[in-house]
C-alpha cells in the first residue's frame, strides 16, 4: 500500500501532464499532424548550437573524471564562478561562487530552498495564477500555499490582499515572472511595492520573510522589456533559475539557486541548501550539463520563434472575439474561457482537436492557458479551429 498522503497526490495528479498523455492519444487516432497540443511547455526550439559543440568538446577533450564525477553537493566551484560572474556583468551584482548552488532545474532549486527553509505549517504565499506545482513543492515539506487572489485587469499581483495574508507563519513568498500562465512580467513599480510590504511585515512581525523568484523564463521576453533583478530590491530574495527554458534543454535539469550574502541567516541557508541537495537524493545537479552551462552561459536560443507564434496567435484569437492580455514574455497565452467554465472549455477545444489546460491548474478558473512552444505550423493550423470554436459561443 501507498502513503496516505501520495493516494491523494497520485489521484490530483496533473492536469498537464494528463493532457499531454491524450494528446499522444489523439495523434495516433487522427494523426500526428491533425492534432494540436498546446497543454505542455516543452519547448520548441532547438538549443543553441553552442550547447551541442560544448557537449561534445567536453566529452571528447575533459577528464572522465571531472565531467562524470561526483563534486561539492552544491556544484562544481569554477561553474558557479563563471555563472556568479555571468550574472554580475548583466545586473550589475556583486556574486560570488559562495552565492550560487546548482540544481536539478527549477523544480529541484525549488525543493532545495523549501527544504532549507519551511517548518511544519509555514505558510508561503503566491499570487494566482501560478505554476500549479508550487503546491506539490510547499505540501513535500509541510508547508501551507497561500494563494492571493488575481487581479484580471492586468494580472500584475494583487498588493492589497497580499498585505492582508502576511502573518506570523510567513517564511517565504514565491513570485514568477515572467509568469506562467500568464506571460505576464511584473514592474518594477510592482516590485517595489511588493518589497516595501515584506520590509514593513518583516518589522512588524520580528521575523524573516524570503521572497523565492522562480524565473526560468528570465531571458524569453518580447518587445525589449526588461524583467527587474530582484536582489536588487529586497535583501532577503533567493532566485531560482533554470535553463529548461532558456537553453531548451527541460530534459537535462539543470539550474540554480542565488543566495545574496545580505540575506538574514545567510550561513545556515547556504549549508542547509547544499545539505538539502544531497538528502533529497539529488546528490548533485548533473556533472556534464554543469560544465555546458560553464560554457554556454551567454548563449541564447531564438527567441524570435516564440514571438512570431505569440503574435499570430494573439492577432488571429483576439480577431476572433477571444479576450486576453498580450503576453511580454514566456510562451504562454491566457484567455478567457468563453462560456465562463474553463474545464468546459477545455473540453470543447478538444473537440477541434486542440489542446489547452484550464486556469483551474493555475488557481485561476474561468481562463486557459495556450501554450505557444510549439511549431509554427502548428499555430496556423489551428486557427481554423479556434475560429469554430469561438462561433459555438456566438
Ligand atoms: N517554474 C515554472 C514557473 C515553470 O513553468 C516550470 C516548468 O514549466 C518550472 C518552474 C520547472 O522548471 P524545470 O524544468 O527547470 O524544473
Amino acid at each position: 500500500m501507498i502513503s496516505d498522503k501520495m493516494v491523494s497526490l497520485v489521484k490530483n495528479s496533473s492536469t498537464i501532464r494528463a493532457m499531454f498523455e491524450e494528446g499522444k492519444k489523439l495523434a495516433d487516432i487522427y494523426g500526428e499532424e491533425n492534432v494540436y497540443d498546446f497543454s505542455i511547455g516543452n519547448p520548441s526550439v532547438e538549443p543553441p548550437i553552442e550547447v551541442k559543440e560544448a557537449i561534445l568538446d567536453i566529452i571528447t577533450n575533459e577528464s572522465p573524471n571531472l565531467v562524470h564525477g561526483y563534486m561539492n553537493n552544491s556544484g562544481y566551484e569554477d561553474v558557479r564562478a563563471v555563472i556568479a560572474k555571468h550574472i554580475n556583468t548583466v545586473q550589475g551584482t556583486a556574486f560570488t561562487s559562495e552565492n550560487i548552488v546548482m540544481t536539478v532545474g527549477a523544480a529541484g532549486g525549488l525543493n532545495v530552498i523549501f527544504k532549507a527553509l519551511l517548518n511544519q505549517g509555514d505558510e508561503v504565499i503566491t499570487f494566482t495564477p501560478y505554476f500549479g506545482e508550487y503546491r506539490f513543492y510547499v505540501s513535500n515539506y509541510d508547508g501551507i500555499l497561500v494563494e492571493v487572489s488575481p487581479n484580471k485587469e492586468d494580472f500584475q499581483p494583487n498588493l492589497s490582499e497580499f498585505k492582508e495574508k502576511i502573518t506570523a507563519k510567513t517564511k517565504a513568498v514565491i513570485v514568477n515572472t515572467p509568469n506562467n500562465p500568464t506571460g505576464v512580467v511584473y514592474s518594477e513599480e510592482t516590485i517595489c511595492e511588493l518589497a516595501k510590504i515584506l520590509e514593513d511585515k518583516q518589522k512588524e512581525f520580528g521575523t524573516s520573510i524570503y521572497l523565492i523568484s522562480d524565473e526560468p523564463y528570465r531571458e524569453l521576453v518580447y518587445d525589449g522589456i526588461e524583467v527587474p533583478y530582484l536582489t536588487k530590491y529586497y535583501k532577503n530574495t533567493v532566485v531560482g533559475y533554470s535553463y529548461s527554458k532558456s537553453l531548451s534543454l527541460p530534459g537535462e535539469r539543470i539550474g540554480y539557486l542565488v543566495l545574496p550574502s545580505e540575506m538574514d541567516d545567510f550561513e545556515n541557508v547556504s549549508a542547509a541548501t547544499n545539505v538539502a541537495n544531497r538528502i533529497l537524493g539529488y546528490v548533485n545537479a548533473p556533472s556534464l550539463m554543469q560544465r555546458v552551462i560553464a560554457r554556454c552561459v551567454d548563449a541564447k536560443v531564438d527567441v524570435e520563434i516564440y514571438n512570431r507564434n505569440r503574435e499570430v496567435l494573439y492577432n488571429n484569437l483576439t480577431a476572433f472575439g477571444y479576450r486576453c492580455i498580450k503576453p511580454q514574455g514566456a510562451f504562454y497565452l491566457f484567455v478567457e474561457a468563453l462560456g465562463g467554465d474553463d474545464i468546459a472549455f477545455s473540453n470543447a477545444a478538444k473537440k477541434h482537436n486542440i489542446l489547452i489546460v484550464p486556469g483551474s491548474s493555475f488557481g485561476c478558473p474561468g481562463y486557459c492557458r495556450i501554450s505557444y512552444c510549439v511549431d509554427y505550423s502548428k499555430v496556423t493550423g489551428a486557427l481554423e479551429g479556434f475560429e469554430k470554436l469561438a462561433k459555438e459561443y456566438q
